[in-house]
């Protein structure tokens, strides 16, 4: 494929066509500009930009986001999924205060080694903020490349993803390689989408092998199929009047530093469990639905009970917080919890 040719079809189509009016589109500072790359991995736009506005609303500068208490950032979070991006967030945010005063490094590798930040999004950002000339490689531009160029095999493999890199960098034209990464990333949102791509409206259709080879629906070669995993968790929804009680997860795993229900160890007795560990003297304990909900790994399967509270101590453990319903809507919580939450 011609390289020229393949990259000013997109820098024309992007002119045009493209997007232009996103938020994080109005600004080179590498703030906002890197926010709305880690908030845009693994979630849609429309999503995305009321999380954007808020977050930026409550931390507009990258000083103000690090000096936060990481609750705070959590709560902000809550909701958006795939929490570790905001924990790595903050961890950024102090890392580039302390490290590089305040201001991001210019060069892609060094912003790659800051937490959260892979070498797609750091070259995205030294593209974006610093005018680098770099390939991108998220799920979009993935799938574009392996349909223009053929190429066959998950591109989540090493093999595949180094080749994507390697034509990725052939294919970047000498100059506007923003308009023409932006290019990349809105031919793969709009036109060439998962399923049911626009081909008759590609820029590049006639330069597409999978096009011509009538291999759409085949490429990107999907993951191969793996039984999903299943856990299973109790839950145990404590309530004492208007309040309920809720619990810090631990750092590391599900949800991890999020607020959320108290767990029930596996084979433990709820009542009997609630007076030895949490000292709280609980009447009837009552199943609520079970239900699923998918991670990024495996299905959980959550079984809450409900239980009224009527004797508590005065002094509760470390990261057990006694909530008013009003307040659950200020604090991070997980999906699935929140909507727990409201039903019971
Ligand atoms: S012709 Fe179709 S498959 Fe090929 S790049 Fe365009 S939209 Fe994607």
């Amino acid at each position: 494929m011609s390289t020229s040719r393949f990259a000013q079809r997109l820098i024309d189509w992007q002119r045009w066509h493209g997007r232009h009016d996103l938020p994080w589109q109005r600004t080179r500072e590498p703030y906002p500009v890197w926010l709305a790359e880690i908030m845009l991995q693994q979630t849609q736009v429309v999503t995305v930009i009321p999380y954007y506005e808020r977050f930026l609303g409550r931390f507009p500068t990258l000083a103000s986001l690090a000096a936060a208490p990481v609750e705070d950032v959590m709560a902000l979070w809550s909701g958006l999924g795939y929490y570790a991006r905001a924990r790595n967030l903050h961890r950024c945010a102090q890392r580039v205060m302390a490290e590089h005063g305040g201001e991001f490094p210019r060069n892609p590798v060094a912003i790659a080694a800051l937490p959260g930040i892979g070498r797609s999004t750091a070259n995205a950002i030294a593209v974006f903020c610093f005018g680098a000339r770099e390939p991108i490689l998220d799920g979009n531009v993935k799938r574009l490349l392996c349909r223009c160029l053929g190429i066959k095999g998950y591109p989540g493999t090493p093999a595949v993803e180094s080749r994507l890199w390697q034509d990725g960098a052939a294919l970047l034209p000498d100059t506007e390689v923003d308009a023409y990464i932006q290019a990349q990333m809105d031919l793969g949102a709009t036109i060439c989408t998962r399923s049911k791509p626009h081909c008759t409206d590609c820029p590049v259709a006639d330069l597409c092998v999978a096009y011509r080879d009538k291999r759409v629906t085949e490429l990107p070669t999907p993951r191969p199929k793996r039984a999903v995993p299943e856990k299973a968790m109790t839950l145990l929804v404590l309530c004492m009047d208007s309040r309920v009680l809720l619990e810090t997860r631990p750092p590391a795993g599900i949800w991890g530093g999020l607020l959320s229900l108290p767990e029930l160890p596996e084979g433990e007795d709820a009542a009997h469990y609630c007076e030895q560990q949490l000292g709280l003297r609980t009447g009837a304990v009552v199943p609520a639905p079970t239900f699923t909900h998918s991670l990024t790994h495996f299905r959980l399967e959550i079984s809450p009970l409900v239980c009224e509270v009527y004797i508590r101590p005065q002094a509760m453990e470390a990261g057990l917080r006694w909530l008013e319903r009003a307040e659950l809507a200020q604090v991070a919580l997980p999906a699935p919890i929140r909507k727990l939450l409201a039903r019971v």
